[in-house]
């Protein structure tokens, strides 16, 4: 058994250079927890771009930079800014991100970029094959490098690879629109196993592998001369455990031990013990629909009257891509929107919406989850939204509503929740009245399924059905040839 070797464009480390030293602290996301099982020990390495440019790497700390990374188990492909620029912000963010999230007005179809896309997954697959092995076990990750599989099989054409990709696969219609679509399929196709979070990303995949490569498909399997490639749907769950855990330790938290946020949202449910909060967590992307919401709810407000002074909405916008344009534009919309609706609606007392631009440390996330009756996320497209997951992690009394775009990638696993359309304005209305009006058995109900299939499912079983999947086409498409 050889070692397994994870590619992902960012390695799970933040690099700080502070006064002529490096420090490399460990990440704490979604991706790095389920890898933990994978990711572990002596025999695995994790490959990616550091976050610094070569530019903004001094010369003299190369050496300590690499040998910082080598204590987590990790290389560095190194990138100039120009590179990220072309590779990352360029055809990932401007090309790829739009269109597999069927934005087709958004997409930029550059040369350009998509030659330095090439090159870049090159320079990744170049930095696996310095260090694999035949026998060794390669996990490619998501939408930056979907070249990478092919390039590394040209080189080692009898390692085992498996790519999965975090984002949707859109329908056939769409994905013909990219003038790479070809090299693209073949780049992917270069994988033992290529996984999806949903069935029907995996369906779209299957579809356009035929319609545009010709080739034959049988169930969910590729069929290329020499090799079958199993395509397979496997949903990213979260670490439910930590979720669970942090948001028990949380409820039991004497006041004056409590955050300054935590205060702050029970003096409000203090002063309005039977107002409702509905919480809305999500990047700053286009994709997730924050403005859409923010009209939805301004015409919730105008359809039930009633609700003005006992609804807040708290709408945390995370920060994401902002030197791409369109991210900068939905900034000045949302803000304007929220101005907007609080100047229409507000009273003396009432605020009807509280807006936070930045990035929330994870013990204040547990105080939003814990403290809001609500958790309303209405993405226009995402890959699976894992915020959804985490606020039903978190509530440990079992009560609590989750409303949920249909368009969510989560939504194939959370029926139980209250499922929308992100573009029915009747619809959404309807349905925040019948969350605050739920019963709390129902409430309860609900959350108990979710919860024990969450718990079930969890990111460390999703990362090991896909290795052990991933092991078991290797053995398969050996007896094939
Ligand atoms: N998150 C965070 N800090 C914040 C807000 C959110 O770390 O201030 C995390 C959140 O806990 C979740 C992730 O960001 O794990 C967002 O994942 P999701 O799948 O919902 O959306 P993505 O941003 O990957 O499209």
């Amino acid at each position: 058994m050889g070692k397994t070797i994870i590619i992902s464009n960012r390695l799970p480390i933040q690099l700080q250079i502070h006064n002529g030293s490096i420090t490399a602290i460990p990440s704490v996301g979604g991706l790095a927890t389920g890898m933990k099982s994978v990711h572990s020990g002596g025999d695995s390495l994790w490959i990616g771009w550091s976050g610094l440019t070569d530019e903004e790497i001094p010369e003299e700390l190369v050496g300590d930079i690499d040998a910082a990374l080598a204590k987590h188990g990790s290389s560095k492909v190194n990138l100039s800014q120009q590179e990220v620029d072309g590779f990352y912000y360029g055809f990932s963010n401007r090309t790829v991100w739009p269109l597999f999230h069927y934005f087709l007005e958004y997409a930029e179809f550059e040369i350009d970029s998509w030659e330095t896309y090439k090159k870049v997954n090159q320079k990744f697959a170049d930095a696996i094959v310095e260090k694999a092995a035949d026998d060794d076990t390669i996990w490619v990750h998501d939408y930056q490098l979907m070249l990478v599989p092919q390039m590394v099989r040209e080189k080692l054409p009898n390692i085992s690879i498996g790519f999965f990709l975090h984002i949707p696969f859109p329908s056939f219609e769409i994905f013909r629109t990219l003038p790479w679509r070809k090299e693209v399929l073949e780049g992917l196709l270069g994988s033992d196993l290529i996984g999806f979070h949903t069935y029907d990303y995996e369906r779209h995949f299957l579809s356009s592998v035929r319609r545009i490569l010709g080739l034959d498909v049988s169930f969910n399997d590729v069929y290329l001369e020499d090799r079958i490639i199993k395509v397979d749907s496997f949903p990213m769950g979260i670490d439910y455990k930590k979720f669970s855990e942090a948001a028990k330790v949380h409820n039991q938290l004497p006041p004056e031990k409590q955050s300054e946020l935590q205060q702050r949202l029970n003096n409000h449910k203090q002063s309005t013990p039977d107002a409702k909060f509905l919480l809305s967590i999500d990047r700053l992307d286009y994709t997730k629909g924050i403005a859409k919401r923010l009209n939805a709810f301004e015409y919730f407000l105008t359809k039930y009257p009633q609700y003005k002074e006992k609804v807040r909405l708290i709408i945390l916008a995370v920060p994401s891509r902002s030197n791409v344009p369109q991210y900068q534009l939905l900034k000045r919309e949302v803000d304007e929107l929220v101005g907007r609706i609080n100047g229409e609606f507000s009273t003396v007392s009432w605020t009807p919406i509280w807006y936070f631009y930045r990035s929330m440390p994870f013990e204040n996330l547990i105080d939003l989850y814990t403290s809001c009756d609500i958790a309303w996320l209405t993405p226009i497209r995402d890959g699976m939204n894992l915020v959804a997951k985490e606020y039903v992690a978190t509530r440990t009394d079992k009560t609590g509503v989750l409303i949920l775009s249909e368009m969510a990638g989560a939504a194939n696993e959370m029926n139980e929740s209250l499922l929308i359309n992100p573009n029915n304005f009747e619809q959404i209305a309807d349905t925040i009245h019948q969350a605050i009006e739920m019963p709390i058995e129902e409430q309860q109900e609900r959350n108990d399924i979710l919860q024990k299939r969450l718990e079930r499912y969890n990111v460390e079983r999703w990362a090991k059905d896909f290795m052990s999947s991933l092991k078991e086409q290797k053995d398969n498409s050996s007896s094939y040839v």
